[in-house]
């Protein structure tokens, strides 16, 4: 099953439970849009090369189209639109005013210098520019692309529509409309929502072992933050493996020595295993934060740990689900755990619309807020259905989803053929 049939699985089984009307659902499996170009770009040997990249807008019947780019080699239209469908109901989950997008460039990120990253982001706007926009499309980061990134999407637009134009894109640096609080957001708002599950559940977060695959943007500051609250953070990973020690270990030793030498792995806190070995290590909490289809038919039977807190966006098959749920094991899932981030990313949006910037005490306390009341209104979800948490959270989107499509009739769901620009 790919991972657009993933989570239009996911949406069918909600739709199913909470009888939602056949037409709001037919709406919400197709993407409104899809863009797909080529870009050529000037490497630094003098050659061009030629990369394929993708703007799927999915859906805005309850605002602008909004969600990351990210830069990988295995970007194709399926990731694509499953993303950009996850965006749609992540945002109607976390009650933000936005719709659901995604973009993505198939390349390698991490072999390209910085001069051909900018001189490719610099391509990528010049081909979405025309169907994007600060109250229309606003694009984020995602995997592999950062706020410099971010800066030069800005840069560029601003000189496209000769206009300066921070709201168009989320995710910058301070310097140029970032928001405090930005670069955390995805992992704080998942420890927001964890830390008020375990309250409900009178679980203490001392002697609670956790294992954090993926050790980026949101899996780095998870194994920080997570640390800081008195979870001991047993395992930890990245794309070249993973690190584990079941007496704990400190993250953030392991990020001075993976900004020195390049992995995790280089870190002598605790001892390497491949990252198949280290999400079925024994632990309390596994944290996903890495990327889609790692939890699957293949070793869901070894996953030892109780709850699992997706950071990324499609870590558990649909399979892999089913059965986790049968064995008790509580999935809390992407479109709650990970909305963190695009939260602060609309706060980000709201204060550039404003040209006024808010304290990170602000910022903090609006994204605890948002999270718990997400997770509230999941949880009583929950217990009316008699569901997982999974299909309480498609419930939640959809119920906000249908309200608005019923509201606007049926004008707000045009769609558009796949334009390819070569
Ligand atoms: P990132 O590029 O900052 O980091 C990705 C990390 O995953 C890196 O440490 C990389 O080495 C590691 N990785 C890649 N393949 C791996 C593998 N097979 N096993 C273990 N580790 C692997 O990306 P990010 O922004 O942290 O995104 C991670 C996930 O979180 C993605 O699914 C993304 O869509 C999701 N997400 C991110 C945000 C955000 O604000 N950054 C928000 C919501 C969801």
């Amino acid at each position: 099953m790919s991972f657009y049939e993933n989570t239009l699985k996911n949406m069918n089984k909600a739709a199913k439970i909470m009888k939602l009307d056949q037409e709001t659902l037919n709406v919400l499996s197709h993407p409104q849009k899809t863009l797909i170009a080529t870009l050529p770009v000037r490497m630094d040997d003098g050659h061009m090369e030629y990369f394929e990249a993708y703007r799927v807008q999915h859906n805005e019947l309850r605002g602008p189209f909004k969600g990351g780019i990210r830069y990988l080699p295995s970007v194709d239209l399926d990731e694509i639109k499953a993303l950009s469908t996850e965006m749609t109901f992540k945002c109607a989950v976390a009650g933000i005013p936005y719709g659901g997008g995604k973009g993505g460039v198939s390349c390698n990120a991490k072999k390209m210098s910085e001069g051909e990253l900018e001189r490719l982001t610099r391509k990528y706007v010049q081909a979405v520019y025309q169907i994007i926009g600060p109250n229309h499309d606003i694009p984020a980061p995602d995997m592999y692309t950062t706020p410099q990134i971010m800066a030069w999407f800005m840069d560029e637009y601003s000189r496209l529509v000769n206009q300066y134009s921070p709201g168009v894109v989320t995710g910058k640096p301070i310097e140029v409309g970032g928001s405090l609080g930005r670069g955390t957001a995805t992992a704080q708002g998942g420890a927001y929502i964890l830390e008020e599950y375990m309250k409900r559940h009178d679980m203490k977060i001392e002697g609670i072992r956790i294992i954090i695959q993926g050790f980026g943007n949101a899996g780095s500051f998870a194994a920080e933050i997570f640390h800081g609250m008195g979870f001991t953070v047993t395992g930890v990973s990245d794309s070249r493996g993973g690190l584990y020690n079941n007496d704990g270990m400190d993250p953030f030793n392991i990020m001075k020595t993976k900004k020195e030498k390049g992995s995790v792995q280089d870190s002598d806190e605790g001892k390497p295993c491949t990252n198949e070995e280290l999400l079925e290590k024994p632990c309390d909490i596994l944290v996903l934060a890495a990327m889609e289809n790692q939890v699957t038919e293949a070793n869901m039977k070894n996953i030892k740990a109780k709850i699992i807190l997706e950071l990324a966006n499609g870590p558990t098959t649909a399979e892999a689900d089913e059965y986790l749920a049968k064995e008790g094991v509580v999935i809390i899932p992407d479109i709650l755990a990970n909305s963190g981030g695009v939260t602060v990313s609309y706060f980000e949006w709201l204060q550039n619309q404003q040209a006024y910037y808010w304290p990170i005490e602000e910022v903090e306390a609006k994204l605890k807020r948002a999270m718990i009341e997400a997770l509230v209104r999941i949880l009583d979800f929950q217990n009316e259905y008699k569901c997982t948490m999974r299909e309480a959270a498609y419930i939640s989107a959809f119920d906000r989803l249908d309200k608005a499509k019923k509201l606007r009739g049926s004008g707000a769901h045009l769609r558009c053929k796949i334009y390819h620009d070569k």
